[in-house]
């Protein structure tokens, strides 16, 4: 009973991460979107427009656009560790669960049945790790790549400390 409240809390809490996410992302774009029109609306004196004015407005214009400009390759060093942090993550709480559940004790998450199922059960934690990668990718195509990087970094959080919890549960005597 307990064990199941404690699941669902982590489902919640994934759940507001990846609506936090998304309310981030739009709020970012928003304001990019309404700067435009109103940059150009300030009074220009005649006479004024010398060439290092047109960089200035050319320098704010790819401000307002940053997601034309590649900031990074995808697969660069950091992705690589971040990646592998959460296959590693993953890794950690099959094995945990696997330990939790030859212990005799009710896997919070997924259903007994599943988690009894060892390849459905490896098929689905590294479906995990795919679908984090996808999701760090949309972030880095939209331009959001500090939320590309807490993606994973997130993910790992919660997979290691899933796993902690799998350990720390007391084998029912
Ligand atoms: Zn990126």
């Amino acid at each position: 009973m307990f064990r199941m409240r404690a699941g669902k809390r982590w489902a919640m809490a994934g759940a507001f991460f990846l609506l936090a996410a998304a309310s981030t992302v739009r709020a970012q774009q928003q304001p990019a979107e309404s700067r435009d029109p109103s940059a150009p609306a300030a009074p220009q004196p005649a006479g004024s427009a010398s060439p290092s004015d047109e960089k200035k407005t050319s320098v704010a214009h790819d401000a307002a656009h940053p997601i034309a400009k590649e900031e990074h390759r995808f697969w660069d060093r950091e992705n690589d560790w971040l990646f592998a942090g959460v296959a590693a993550g993953r890794a950690s709480d099959y094995a945990s669960t696997l330990n939790l559940r030859r212990r005799g004790i009710d896997e919070a998450f997924l259903t007994n049945s599943i988690v009894d199922n060892h390849p459905l059960f490896a098929g689905i934690e590294a479906a995990a790790t795919v679908t984090s990668v996808g999701v760090s990718y949309l972030f880095h195509r939209t331009g959001h790549h500090r939320l590309e990087r807490w993606t994973s970094a997130i993910h790992i959080g919660v997979a290691v400390g899933g796993s902690i919890r799998n350990y720390a549960l007391k084998t029912p005597h």
